[in-house]
This record gives C-alpha cells, sequence and structure tokens, in this order.
C-alpha cells in the first residue's frame, strides 16, 4: 500500500522561492569584482533569477544543456545557480584555479553552451574561447560601463536581465533531473563529471542545514569563504535561503583583512572555508590584535584541519572551529564534528580530542571501513582502512561514463584512510595514495603533519614517504617556517619525541619558502613527491 502524501518533486527553485516568500526581506550582500558593496534582497534575487531564465530560453538553452561559469562567490553567481537549474538546465561551475588547457578539457567534455564569466576572468576567456568548440557565446557577469572592449561579441548580464519583463515561471519536472555538474580536481588522470541531481541537492540542503552540522537559522548570517566553484560552495547557496539565512558573499577578496572587514560590518555568524584561508585570517587577526564581535563558528573541510587551528579559533578568538568532511562526489558533505550530550561533563582536553576528528556521518550517509580484501573493520577507533559512503546525495557514476563503473558492491571508494569509532565519529588517517609504508606497517603523514603544526615556529607542513632502501619508505617532513621564527631541524625530531611513535618520527627535514596547494587549497603531494624524489634521507 503506497502513503497518500503530495508527491512533489524536489526542485531547486523551490528553495529560492520559500526564501522570497518568506524572507522575502532578508539580505544577501556581495563584495562586487567592479569595487564596493552591492546589497538586496531573497525577493530581488528571486526576481532577477527569473528574469535571466528567460534570457537563457531566449539564447537558445534548452533543458539538458550545460552553462558553465568562472566566478567569484557574489549575487550574480547565485542568481546564476538558480536560473540554470531552475529551467531544467545545468549549473557547471568551472574552477578557474586550474590550468587553461585543464579548464579547456573540462568546457569541452561537458559541452558546455553558454559561459558566464567575471571580469577577473576575462583575459583567461580570450585564451579559452577559439579552443572551446561547443561555446555558443560568452556573458560578462557585469553592466554595461563595466563591459570588456576586449571581448567584442560577449553579452552582457545586466543587459540581459533588464530585457526580460519577470513573467517567467519555475517549471516543474522530475526532481532525479540533473542540475549541477562538478569537476573533481584530479591530481591523476582527467577530471572527471560529479552530475547532482534537484533532488540530492535539496536534501542534502535539508541535511547541512541542521543543527549538528551548519546550524543555520533566519537568526544566522553565514559568509561562505569556499567558492561557488569548489563543490558547490559546500551547498551554502542552497542551504541557506531553505533557512532563511542572511548571506555574505566575499567576491575575490579572500584574504584576512578583507573577509575580517565584512564578518564585522555585516554581523556575520558562520563562516566556511579550507584550512589554508584560516591559516592567513588567523595570522591577519594576530598580527594586528584583532577579536570578532559577532563570529560564532568558522567551518573547516576540504583538507585535514590541523587541531592547532582549532585550539587557535576556540582559546584566541572564542570561535568554534568546526571539522567537516567531503568530496566532490557526495554533494559535497559526509560527516561534521560537534560534541554529543554525553562529552558535554567531560575535561577540555578530552572534549578537544573529539573536536579534532572529522566527525560523525550525517543522517542520509552510511560508512564502514575495510580491509585490503575488502573485508569490512571494527569500528573501535583503532582499526584503519580504505573508508567507503553509500547514500543518495552520493555519485553513482561520473558524466558521460568516464572512468566506468567506481561502485564496489553499491557502495563509493572515497580513496580515504580512515578509523570510525563506536560513537560514530570517523577521523582520516590519510589519502590511501599518500599512507607511507614503512617496513610493511603505515604510518599517517596528516597525524605527523597535525603533530608539529602545534610547535610555534612552523606556519605550514606536509610529510611525504621517500624511497627507503631498507624500510621501503620513510618519511620526510617539509616545513615553512612562521614570518620571523626561527626553529632547527634537530628541534623539529625532539618536538615529536612523545607526541608520535619513535617509528614514526620523520628520517629528515627541509625548510622551504613555500607549499604547493591544488586549485582547491590542498596540499599537492604528487609535485612535492616528484621534487624531492632523489632526497638522500640521513640514514638511508
Ligand atoms: P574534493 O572532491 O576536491 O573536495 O576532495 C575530497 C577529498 O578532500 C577527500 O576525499 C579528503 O581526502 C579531503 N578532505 C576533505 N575534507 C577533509 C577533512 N576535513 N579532513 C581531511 N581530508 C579532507
Amino acid at each position: 500500500m503506497l502513503g497518500l502524501i503530495m508527491d512533489q518533486p524536489l526542485l531547486i527553485s523551490s528553495l529560492l522561492t520559500h526564501a522570497a516568500r518568506n524572507h522575502g526581506d532578508t539580505e544577501i550582500v556581495s563584495r562586487t569584482v567592479e569595487g564596493g558593496i552591492h546589497r538586496y534582497t531573497y525577493a530581488d534575487a528571486e526576481l532577477r533569477a527569473r528574469k535571466l531564465a528567460a534570457a537563457l530560453a531566449r539564447l537558445g538553452v534548452a533543458p539538458g544543456d550545460r552553462v558553465a561559469s568562472l566566478a567569484w562567490n557574489g549575487y550574480r553567481h547565485f542568481e546564476l545557480y538558480y536560473a540554470v537549474s531552475g529551467a531544467g538546465a545545468v549549473m557547471h561551475t568551472v574552477n578557474p584555479r586550474l590550468f587553461p588547457d585543464q579548464i579547456a578539457y573540462i568546457i569541452n567534455h561537458a559541452e558546455d553552451k553558454l559561459l558566464f564569466v567575471d571580469l577577473t576572468f576575462v583575459p583567461l576567456v580570450e585564451k579559452l574561447a577559439p579552443v572551446c568548440k561547443a561555446l555558443k557565446g560568452v556573458v560578462v557577469m557585469t553592466d554595461r560601463a563595466h563591459m570588456p572592449p576586449s571581448l567584442p561579441d560577449a553579452l552582457c548580464f545586466e543587459e540581459l536581465v533588464a530585457a526580460e519583463t519577470g513573467g517567467f515561471e519555475w517549471p516543474v519536472f522530475d526532481e532525479r533531473t540533473a542540475s549541477s555538474l562538478c569537476y573533481t580536481s584530479g591530481t591523476t588522470g582527467n577530471p572527471k563529471g560529479v552530475l547532482y541531481s534537484h533532488r540530492s541537492t535539496v536534501i542534502h540542503s535539508y541535511a547541512i542545514v541542521s543543527p549538528d552540522v551548519f546550524n543555520l537559522s533566519s537568526r544566522d548570517c553565514v559568509l561562505p569563504v569556499v567558492p561557488m566553484f569548489h563543490v558547490n560552495a559546500w551547498g551554502l547557496p542552497y542551504a541557506a535561503p531553505l533557512a532563511g539565512t542572511k548571506i555574505v558573499f566575499p567576491g575575490a577578496q579572500l584574504d584576512g583583512a578583507s573577509l575580517y572587514e565584512l564578518y564585522e560590518q555585516e554581523g556575520v555568524t558562520a563562516t566556511a572555508g579550507v584550512p589554508t584561508v584560516w591559516l592567513a585570517l588567523l595570522n591577519h587577526m594576530k598580527q594586528n590584535k584583532l577579536k570578532f564581535s559577532t563570529l560564532d563558528r568558522a567551518v573547516v573541510g576540504g583538507s585535514a584541519c590541523p587541531p592547532a587551528m582549532i585550539k587557535s579559533f576556540a582559546e584566541d578568538f572564542n570561535v568554534r572551529c568546526q571539522h567537516a568532511w567531503g568530496m566532490s562526489e557526495m554533494s559535497p558533505l559526509g560527516t561534521f564534528c560537534t560534541l554529543k550530550g554525553k562529552h558535554l561533563a567531560l575535561p577540555k582536553d578530552q572534549q578537544f580530542e573529539v573536536l579534532t576528528s572529522q566527525g560523525r556521518a550525517l543522517y542520509g550517509v552510511e560508512m564502514k571501513i575495510v580491509d585490503g580484501e575488502g573485508k569490512p573493520l571494527p569500528h573501535d577507533g583503532k582499526a584503519f582502512g580504505d573508508l567507503l559512503v553509500r547514500g543518495p546525495w552520493i555519485t553513482s557514476g561520473y558524466f558521460k561514463d568516464e572512468g566506468g563503473n567506481p561502485l564496489r558492491d553499491g557502495w563509493f571508494p572515497t580513496g580515504d584512510v580512515a578509523t570510525i569509532d563506536a560513537d560514530g565519529y570517523m577521523r582520516i588517517t590519510d589519502r590511501s595514495k599518500d599512507v607511507i609504508k614503512s617496513g610493511g606497517e603505515w604510518i599517517s603523514s596528516i597525524d605527523l603533519e597535525n603533530a608539529v603544526m602545534a610547535h610555534p615556529a612552523v606556519g605550514e607542513a606536509a610529510v611525504i614517504g621517500i624511497a627507503h632502501p631498507k624500510w621501503d619508505e620513510r618519511p620526510l617532513l617539509i616545513v615553512v617556517k612562521k614570518p620571523g621564527a626561527e626553529v632547527t631541524r634537530e628541534e623539529l625530531l625532539k618536538f615529536y619525541e612523545g607526541r608520535v611513535a619513535k617509528w614514526w618520527i620523520p628520517d629528515d627535514v627541509v625548510f622551504v619558502e613555500a607549499l604547493p596547494h591544488t586549485a582547491t587549497g590542498k596540499l599537492l603531494k604528487l609535485k612535492l613527491r616528484e621534487e624531492f624524489k632523489h632526497h638522500q634521507l640521513p640514514a638511508a
């Protein structure tokens, strides 16, 4: 027997119409690429998104067509998200920090019809347009006065919107329809496209606003530092309208001073970004002896957050730094770290220990860890193995079947190695390709990085495996010192004593000016392994 409940499709457009109806005067504030602050409301955004959807149809964009963007976090990008998906087409956000030939590959693979760009990326588009054959046009996300003379055929975003009356109505269709497309950063091989649906996006939004996740409400103000081209800014542009949360978009200026100014001016309560962004913000705060007056929580994800960062947010700034884990293939959120009721009576250091994990699975995500033969491992917080996931917002295969079926018995292998404890808290020990294999045992490069990050002279650290004649691989520590700080190799190696098992202590240390990062802020260990592959370990 079936239930007698309305079978209404879960559509992305409904998130924005809900916000416009119930939070019509709630603000969306953007720092613009042209300079200055733009301020309007959910009601304004919804009307303009409908006008833009009508303009897309006029330009020949049909349901299922892909529309690409190369843009920062801002109100026009937000309108584009809703106009494209709301009309039944596919919003394809492209990461402008990738190499131009990777971007061209992605745009061609997706067969994007139109490309929307912020002024910042006009020089990039000049190079891309001739090699992206399927593109029918470029729209610059600005007004007539700022249109670049170098792209005479490009259309003007504001003119497209102004030409429409707003009579467009959001179409209703199957909730499993593709809504947006995001390519994985692909450190090896070609990038692969993850294709989200309206259904997966809406239920992911329900999950991430909940109290043990982003905890968003109509009393909050959220500033996503994580770009809208990095897995849909972790879902915040969809979750904020669902909850009626004020949004602040930071545009192109993601440095500590610019972010701090917005946090204070706009009364931001929640923010989200990768560790490298927070490192710069915390340095700026400390150098200038600043305090936050409204910021309550800073969510960190995308790569492992050093425990020292969680501590500094809490102790120096009274901000809860919350660890989130996920990936493009997971829309992206899989776990989020908050304490349970039973932890509240624990001493601070034991609470802190819990908070350094990647957290518990959101409802909707199932996790398991398996050994090399695929046998399930116990959830005892000690056994570590390959982490597999499944759920209604996790990918079942890549766009155009690139790479074949990625699933193993219906589970998606994340490529991460982790432990899970009896309370469900998951802890990433490594990427499976970064783990250091020494004498048949595994050493976690992340644990070694986290341990040394607690040293006051260490700004950033990476640990990689170096070939060793006896042990197969041994760890090498690569360190960027904090500005003006001094520390020696011997001091750092001694610092590990008592913090990690003796046989885990790196064999050598090198100091560098900077570490390489991927386009989404992860340490580029592939490049480090390449650069240091001939490094002579002292004991080898
Ligand atoms: P992407 O698909 O580019 O977002 O990358 C996903 C990968 O980033 C994951 O598989 C993890 O290896 C890594 N990652 C994301 N969040 C975290 C986290 N909180 N701690 C450690 N690694 C993370």
